[in-house]
């Protein structure tokens, strides 16, 4: 997190950013850590197509055992899963 580093300025009516979800955003937190490791953990798994966030296979021998458990593509933008 940026502990000690000065905030930017937020504009009047706009709210400051948690600095929990702005560690994760900016890959700071110990929780964005995680999503960095499954996001390489399904790479190593063969696939034409995937999830644009979280590199699940949606086409390939992993797919239908992802598809189990929601990583199947979203019904509204096909590029993400709808995890
Ligand atoms: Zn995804």
């Amino acid at each position: 997190m940026r502990l000690g580093r000065e905030r930017p300025e937020v504009g009047p009516g706009i709210v400051e950013m948690h600095p929990r979800w702005e560690g994760i955003l900016r890959g700071e937190s110990p929780l964005s850590a995680m999503q960095r490791v499954y996001r390489r953990f399904f790479l190593l798994f063969p696939a034409p197509w995937r999830c644009k966030f979280c590199n699940a296979p949606f086409k390939g021998p992993a797919a239908g055992t992802l598809r189990w458990i929601g990583y199947a593509p979203s019904a509204k933008n096909a590029s993400i899963c709808a995890r």
